[in-house]
């Protein structure tokens, strides 16, 4: 992206979506690692993962029963069942070579090798369930209760493509196809840095002219939910001679910066836009979104250290949690290599009117049921107790500055 001081306060809005991809340009993903399969849940893949072997591999029941030959129990009912000898019994896992003869069953458990000759089980629910001898009450097609090789996946079948999340599903699939390691992009090791004189630390006490700090533990919150690792660094002071150092110090542990508060349009308060400014390699500008506007984003360090990127978000915490939603949570799965990088999106019906501002796209914090979404009251951007009832973002377009209820509308689902 255009780094530096060119944009700024003066110059004209970009859009969302020019912004977001502005970010997304500048992100190249971390290098790949080999993890065992355990440590690598949450990673993102940076292969494909194949099939070893067939799935199943061999032949097997589904059930407990018998195997049978299924001419053997053809005309089989209650009123006249077929009675045949049980001539063994196989349990799962057990590697032995079984061959059933016609007219005979071998008991058999879920998971167990079908004998040679077999094509059926027969549910143990079907019988007298009988160890010498078993009457068989009802017919059993080829192939009932038989998980066939292959029936699951082919050898060599790819089962995870690069850039797949490893959620619990697929830790399945990948220690299902033999892995014990796999080549992923770690966690980003992500700073969160809060600035403003007014933080106190929750549990302290608090004096009029101060809050509590928010954004720092909703940040990080919000790192580790994308799937990163978050590292929490509270009240930095606004002090325009100690930011820089502050983010410094944190540089040889970071893969990408977070800072909130300090970048308002304004004052000479706006301490982490003075301090950055002077780098030239991060640029502030404004974005055409409510909540949201003021943005900064680019990179720090290089020489010695690797550049890392660093987002300033804006101070309000519904500012900085909406932001982090739309422009940080997609960098972090980029640095992953994800093919996932947005909030989950569907579209439901407004039950009330929703409202934005002309020229800017809005972000409204509501409750999304079914197919329907009500705008939450209480929506400035200081407003967090409205954000705790929240669990979608109801986005109503640049264009648009009144839809009534009714009206369909895009909605980012929370995770
Ligand atoms: P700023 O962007 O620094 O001008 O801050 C904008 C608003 O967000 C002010 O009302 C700040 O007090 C508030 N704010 C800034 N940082 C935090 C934080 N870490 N937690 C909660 N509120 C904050
Ligand atoms: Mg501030």
């Amino acid at each position: 992206m255009t780094t530096g001081p060119a944009a700024d306060a003066g110059d004209p809005p970009s859009t969302v979506d020019a912004y977001q991809s502005e970010i997304l340009s500048a992100i190249t993903p971390l290098a790949p690692v080999r993890l065992e399969l355990a440590a690598a849940e949450g990673c993102v893949l940076a292969e494909d993962v194949t099939a070893a072997v067939a799935l199943p591999s061999f032949d097997n029941s589904s059930m407990d029963g018998y195997a049978v030959h299924a001419r053997d129990v053809a005309g089989a009912s209650r009123e006249s069942p077929a009675v045949l000898r049980v001539s063994g019994e196989i349990a799962a896992g057990d590697v032995g070579a079984y061959r059933l003869a016609p007219g005979m069953a071998i008991k058999i458990m879920t998971g167990a090798q079908l004998p040679a000759g077999a094509d059926a089980v027969v549910p143990v629910e079907w019988t007298d369930g009988g160890s010498a001898e078993v009457a068989v009450y009802q017919p059993a097609r080829p192939g009932n209760a038989v998980r066939y090789v292959g029936g699951d996946a082919a050898e060599g079948e790819t089962l995870l493509t690069a850039g797949t999340r490893l959620r619990p599903m697929q830790i399945a699939v990948a220690a299902s196809a033999g892995r014990d390691a796999v080549s992923v992009r770690p966690r980003p090791r992500v700073v969160v840095l809060s600035t403003g004189d007014e933080l106190a630390e929750p549990g302290t006490p608090l004096v009029p002219g101060r809050i509590w700090d928010s954004n720092s533990y909703m940040i990080a919150a919000c790192v580790r939910e994308a799937g990163a690792v978050a590292y929490r660094r509270s009240g930095v002071p606004d002090d325009p001679a100690g930011v820089l150092p502050a983010l410094e110090e944190q540089l040889s542990r970071a893969d990408l910066l977070i800072t909130t508060g300090g970048v308002s349009m304004g004052g000479e308060h706006d301490v982490v836009k003075a301090a950055l400014r002077e780098l030239g390699t991060v640029t502030f500008r404004k974005v055409a979104m409510q909540p949201g506007m003021p943005q900064g984003f680019g990179v720090i360090g290089g020489g010695q250290t690797r550049p890392v990127p660093i987002f300033t978000l804006p101070g309000n915490p519904v500012s900085a949690f909406v932001s982090f939603q739309v422009f940080v949570r997609p960098a972090i799965a980029a640095l992953q290599g994800a093919s996932d990088l947005s909030l989950p999106a569907v579209q439901a019906m407004l039950t009330g009117p929703a409202r934005s501002p002309a020229g800017r796209r809005s972000y409204l914090r509501g409750v999304l049921d079914g197919s329907k979404v009500t705008p939450l009251s209480g929506q400035q951007s200081h407003q967090v107790a409205s954000l705790g009832r929240a669990n979608a973002l109801i986005v109503v377009p640049e264009q648009e500055t009144q839809l009534p209820a009714g009206a369909t509308v895009d909605v980012l689902v929370l995770p």
